[in-house]
Parts: structure tokens; sequence; C-alpha cells
């Protein structure tokens, strides 16, 4: 039995152990620990969804006693409670490990100085982050969560090579530097590791475009429910991220929630070596595009090549699919606008009706600001072409949507909500 499929069964059989939910769940199908004898028989087990984990709240899912437990993360919980994971001491330890992985394939060495503008609160980013870079000897700059301002202040004064961050922080930081006149592009940055949303390739270009192209920007993706963030890592080639070998993946039809042969589909993954809060064939809701293709690094685990939205993104429109990432592709293909937009969804006569406010850049010369009211119907109508669907494009004043400190909020749909 090779090594990685053996931790596999001892997960499996703590969980089933430990996690009432998940074993009545296999006990349904008539399924115990060892009629799993394959990688092939793992489609056999039933999927983990976050309604099983919020279902036994908040402790269901642990599985050690819970003064094992040295440290709780909990996740946004965009609908109801926060999912609350905790952690050991070998989860932690896992966990530093995993980041210090992550910081190496984003190219991140132990002389760097990194600054960290994730929460240190509930949420992973912060906490994860300092402690896989303290392993990795990095200095590091904790402003967190500080003001925009705050944050320009310090990088200013310590001269960080390395930011952590959102991509829409990373944006909110280089207009405000506009506005307080600092020249971005000579500060010592050399990387921009974001994560938290989604980047975009359009999103990337902008961000090197106002960081300086010789700024390497990649993207990790994590979540809550599996220690934080070093799922996904992309390597300094800027072409996808590499899956992490301390995890399994597979990918299910969204629909059907079958296994598929197709590189596209919903990634589900399953922890091998997490000891309080493991995971069997976790569902993870992020649409996913899988490459194999050999990368000039000179790792070999399948990428992560397109994210292409996650099954609660998805938004119908007027009978029409379509993710927020495509929305924000065609969006930022223009040049007018800043990174702020917000998608908002209401009915009108049982109608659905979208309407994109998007903001426009401050420094646009005067006369292409006069021709703003012409270039929403332009927009409007190219919307129209690529994805069918009328819109309301209100071109709109810099720094009218108000700024996120997490994830950007994109979508408002109030479709569902009586007015
Ligand atoms: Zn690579």
């Amino acid at each position: 039995m090779d090594k990685k499929f053996e931790a596999f069964k001892l997960e499996l059989q703590k969980v089933y152990e430990n996690n009432k939910i998940y074993r009545q769940k296999m006990k349904d199908k008539n399924l115990t620990p060892e009629d799993i004898d394959s990688w092939n028989d793992i489609k056999k087990l039933p999927l983990t969804t976050k309604e099983d984990i919020l279902s036994s709240y908040p402790y269901g899912y642990n599985c050690v006693d819970q003064s094992k437990i040295k440290m709780y993360h909990a996740s946004s919980g965009t609908t109801g409670k926060p999912l609350i994971v905790g952690l050991s001491e070998n989860d932690m330890i896992l966990r530093q490990e995993i980041i210090k992985e992550d910081a190496i394939m984003a190219g991140i060495r132990k002389d760097d100085i990194v600054q960290i503008c994730y929460g240190f609160g509930m949420f992973t980013g912060g906490f994860s982050f300092y402690e896989g870079l303290k392993e990795l000897g990095c200095q590091i700059i904790p402003t967190g969560t500080m003001s925009t301002e705050m944050q320009l202040f310090y990088m200013q004064q310590l001269k960080p090579t390395v930011l952590l961050t959102s991509p829409s922080h990373a944006m909110h930081l280089s207009e405000k530097s506009k506005e307080l006149k600092i020249d971005i592009k000579t500060l010592p940055i050399r990387i921009i590791r974001v994560g938290s949303e989604l980047l975009t390739e359009a999103m990337r270009k902008k961000i090197k475009a106002s960081w300086g192209n010789k700024v390497s920007v990649t993207q990790d993706y994590g979540m809550t429910e599996t220690l934080g963030p070093g799922l996904g890592m992309e390597c300094s080639y800027e072409n996808g991220m590499h899956l992490n070998e301390h995890y399994y993946f597979e990918l299910i039809d969204p629909i059907t929630k079958e296994p598929t042969e197709k590189n596209v589909g919903e990634l589900v993954v399953t922890t091998l070596y997490t000891e309080c809060f493991p995971l069997i064939r976790y569902k993870t809701s992020d649409l996913v595009e899988i490459t194999t293709e050999k990368c000039p690094c000179g790792n070999s685990a399948p990428r992560i090549k397109k994210f292409l939205g996650r099954t609660d993104d998805m938004l119908k429109i007027k009978g029409v699919k379509v993710f927020v990432s495509q929305i924000e592709d065609f969006l930022f293909m223009h040049p007018y606008f800043t990174h702020q937009y917000e998608i908002v969804l209401t009915k009108e006569n049982y109608k659905d009706i979208l309407t994109i406010n998007i903001e426009y850049k401050e420094d646009l010369p005067k006369d292409i600001k006069k021709q703003l009211p012409n270039y929403e119907i332009e927009i409007e109508e190219e919307f129209k072409n690529r994805f069918g669907i009328t819109s309301q494009i209100n071109i709109i004043n810099n720094n009218t949507l108000p700024l996120s400190k997490g994830k950007a909020i994109r979508v408002r749909d109030l479709r569902k909500v009586k007015v």
C-alpha cells in the first residue's frame, strides 16, 4: 500500500470512529472503512458538505478530545453561523509546514521582509502565514487590517519585499498611494502573493500595471475547513496553482455529484494528515479547470489552471447561467475603470433586472469623462452580445462603492428580498 493511501486509511478510520454524522452517512451506504481498499474505492464514500459540518455545531466534526484543541479558527459564514474549526498541536505543526511550502513555491526566501495584510483574528490568513513564515525565517510586518494609509506608511518605513493580501486590497493600496503621492513602483516589493479572493488574469494584469511589471503576482488557495491557505499554491511561473500533496483531490460533476473524468468540475478534497478536523470527500463548491501539463518549475503536481467560479457564485439571470468571474473579466477589459464594481440584481414585474455599477478612474482625461454616458451604452451592447443578457451599466465616481476589509462583496442579489 502506498504511503499516501495508508495515511488516508488512518484518516478514514479516525473519522468513522469519532464523527457520528459521517459514520451514519457511511452506514446508510452499507460501508465500513474495510470496504475501501484503493483510491478507486474512495468514490463509494459519501461526500461531506458544509451543511453536514454546520449541523453538528460547533464540535461534532472534531475527532479529538476538546482538551487537545490549541486554537480555533472560523470562516466568514456568508449565511448564518460561521464555521468553526479546531486545531491540535499537530495540526498547527502541519499548517506551518504547508505554509512554508506555499511560501517557497511563491519564491519567498528566508531573507524576505513580509508584510501580512490579512486579519489576525478568527480568519486563518494572518496567523497561518505568521507561523509558517516565522518558521521559514522571514522578517514579518503584521499590519493586519490596519487602514490603507497606515499600511502604506509601514511599507515606506520598513521596506517589505513581499506583500500578502487579497487582490482587491492590493488595488486599494495602489489607488490610495496615488492620492498620497507615494510612488509604489519604487518600493522594493518583488512578490505580491494574493489569496482569499479569486485572482482573474485581468486582475493580475491590473495589479502588475499598478505595482510594476517585474513584481511577481501569484495566488494561493485554501479554506478554513482544511487548516487555511495552501491547498493550491502557484509558483512564480504564474500559470496556475499546484495542488498540495498533503491532500487528496477529486473532481465531480457539479450537477450529478458523480466523479468526472473531465478536467473541469467541482473540486472535492480529502485531508490526509489532519488530526482534529479531518474531512473525507469535502465538497468545496469551487468549480475549477485542472491541467496536468508540465510546469517549468519542475513540480509535477497537477494545477488549478482556472477558477470558473463557485457553485454558489453562479448567478442565474433571466435563465442564463453566468459566473461573477466571467463578468469581472469582461469589465476589466475596459481601460477606464478601477477594480471596484458591484453587480445588483432586482426583480420588476417578475423579470430579472441586472445593474452593474463600476467606478471610473480618477485620472481620466476630461474629454473621456464627457464621453462616459455614451460608453455606458456601448458596454451594455457588448455585454448583451457576450452573455445574451440585457444590463444597465452605470459608470460612477471613484470611491463611491464601499471599501471592503476582507473579501470584496461583488454581488447584491435583491431578487429574493421583498421591497
Ligand atoms: Zn510550477
